[in-house]
C-alpha cells in the first residue's frame, strides 16, 4: 500500500511524522518514507510494507495530510503501475526530461578510445541537435584479456569535451559501486560540465549490491538493462531494488535476449515488450538496437537490420534509444561491427522521425476509436434504459 501525502507536505512536516508514528505502532507493518522529485513538484510518499490486507483504506485516507492511497497490485511497489494508480511518472535531469511520452536519443561509442574520436562524436551529436550521448569508460567483457575500458583515467577529458559541445547527459555503464565515486569526483573536478546517467548492464541486472549502491545515490538517474537470460519479472524486481533505495529516476532498457546461439542477430530483439513495460510500470522505456541486433546486415529493401529494429521499438512507443556510433567503427576497441558511422547519424535520425510520427498518428487513431466506442456504448445504454412509450 502506498500513501501519497498532500503535495505541500515534506519529509519534516508534523503530519508526515504523525502518520509514520501511527504505522510504526501498527503490528506487522513497516512504513518507509520516500520523496519523489517530479518535474512539477516534490511528493512525499509512505510505503507500507508487510501484511496490509487488514488495513482500512478509507480510514487511512481520512488521516490528516493524506492525499490518497494506492493499493499495490504488483510485486514492484514503487516502479509498478497499480490499479487506480494516478502517480505521476518521469523526471528531469540536468535539463533533459524523461517520461513515457517523449523520446531521447543517446548516440555514441560503446567504449571511449581516443580524444579525437570522442570529440568527433560529441561534435556530430551536437550538430544533429541532440543533447545526450553514450560513452563507456568501464566495460564488462566476456574475455578477461579483452579491453576493459580506460576507467577513471578518461573521465576528465570526456566530461570536458561534453561541456564544450553542450552535451547534457552521458549514459555510462558502471560495474562497481566505486565507479560512482570516481564519476562524482571527476564531475566535481571538471566543474559539472555535463550529467551522467549510470548504466547497469545486462550482466549486472541481478548484482544486488550494485543495484542497492546505485539506488542509494539520488544524484544520477539510472538506466537498467534487462537481464539477457532471466525472466522479465526478475528484471523488474531489479528495477524495484533501485527504486526501493529511494532513486525513482529509473529507465528500463530492452537490449534483446540470448537465444539461437546468436543467429541471425546477436540477441533476440524484444522491442514488442515496449508497450508491455509501459502498461506494467511507470518507467520510461529505452531500446538498445545495437546490442540486440549486433550486426550491420541489411535487408533486401536496403535498410539495415539495426534501423528496422529501431523503427520497431519507436513505432511501439519507445522513450529512449541507446545506440552505438563510432567515427571509425573498424578501429573501435569494443563492438565496432555493430556501430553506425558518424556519416549515418543524420539518416538514422530521419528514419527515427518517420517511425515516431507514425507512432503519434497511431496514438491519435486509437484515441478516435476509443471515442467512437464510448459514444456507441453510451447510445446503446440510453436506448436500452429508455422506458417504453405507452400507446
Ligand atoms: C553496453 O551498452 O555497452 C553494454 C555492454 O550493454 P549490455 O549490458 O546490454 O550488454
Ligand atoms: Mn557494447
Amino acid at each position: 500500500m502506498i500513501i501519497i501525502l498532500q503535495p505541500q507536505l515534506g519529509e519534516d512536516a508534523p503530519e508526515t511524522a504523525n502518520i509514520l508514528e501511527y504505522f510504526r505502532a501498527t503490528p506487522a507493518i513497516t512504513p518507509k518514507l520516500h520523496q519523489v522529485v517530479g518535474a512539477q513538484q516534490v511528493l512525499t510518499e509512505i510505503y507500507l510494507l508487510g501484511d496490509t490486507s487488514k488495513l482500512d483504506r478509507a480510514q487511512i485516507e481520512s488521516l490528516p495530510g493524506v492525499s490518497h492511497v494506492v493499493k499495490v497490485s504488483r510485486p514492484y511497489a514503487v516502479v509498478g503501475r497499480h490499479v487506480e494508480d494516478s502517480r505521476g511518472a518521469g523526471f528531469t535531469y540536468n535539463g533533459v526530461t524523461f517520461n513515457q511520452n517523449n523520446l531521447n536519443i543517446f548516440a555514441g561509442p560503446c567504449a571511449v578510445d581516443t580524444i579525437e574520436h570522442v570529440e568527433q562524436m560529441m561534435k556530430a551529436v551536437a550538430e544533429a541537435g541532440l543533447q545526450c550521448t553514450r560513452m563507456g569508460a568501464y566495460k564488462p567483457r566476456t574475455n578477461p584479456y579483452s579491453f576493459q575500458g580506460y576507467g577513471a583515467k578518461c573521465l576528465p577529458w570526456v566530461f570536458e569535451l561534453a561541456g564544450k559541445y553542450g552535451i547534457k547527459v552521458i549514459a555510462m555503464e558502471i560495474t562497481h559501486d566505486a565507479h560512482i565515486e570516481e564519476i562524482n569526483h571527476a564531475l566535481t573536478q571538471a566543474g559539472h560540465p555535463t550529467g551522467v546517467m549510470l548504466q547497469v548492464g545486462t550482466r549486472n541486472t541481478q548484482n544486488f549490491e550494485l543495484l542497492k549502491a546505485c539506488g542509494r545515490q539520488h544524484k544520477h538517474p539510472i538506466l537498467l538493462k534487462r537481464g539477457f537470460g532471466i525472466t522479465l519479472d526478475e528484471s523488474l524486481n531489479a528495477a524495484e531494488y533501485l527504486a526501493s533505495e529511494g532513486n525513482h529516476q529509473v529507465i528500463f532498457c530492452l537490449r534483446g535476449m540470448k537465444t539461437n546461439l546468436g543467429e541471425p542477430h546477436r540477441n533476440f530483439v524484444d522491442f514488442s515488450h515496449v508497450p508491455v513495460l509501459k502498461r506494467m510500470t511507470h518507467m520510461p522505456v529505452c531500446i538498445d538496437p545495437s546490442h540486440s541486433v549486433g550486426t550491420r546486415e541489411r535487408a533486401p529493401d536496403g535498410i539495415l537490420d539495426l534501423c528496422h529494429a529501431t523503427a520497431q521499438g519507436i513505432i511501439a512507443g519507445a522513450n529512449m534509444v541507446l545506440v552505438d556510433f563510432h567515427p571509425q567503427p573498424a578501429r573501435a576497441l569494443v563492438d565496432g561491427p555493430q556501430a553506425l558511422t558518424v556519416a549515418e547519424l543524420q539518416y538514422y535520425l530521419e528514419d527515427i522521425d518517420i517511425a515516431r510520427n507514425a507512432y503519434v498518428k497511431r496514438k491519435t487513431c486509437a484515441a478516435r476509436q476509443a471515442k467512437r466506442q464510448s459514444t456507441a456504448t453510451a447510445t446503446t445504454t440510453v436506448a436500452t434504459t429508455k422506458p417504453a412509450v405507452k400507446k
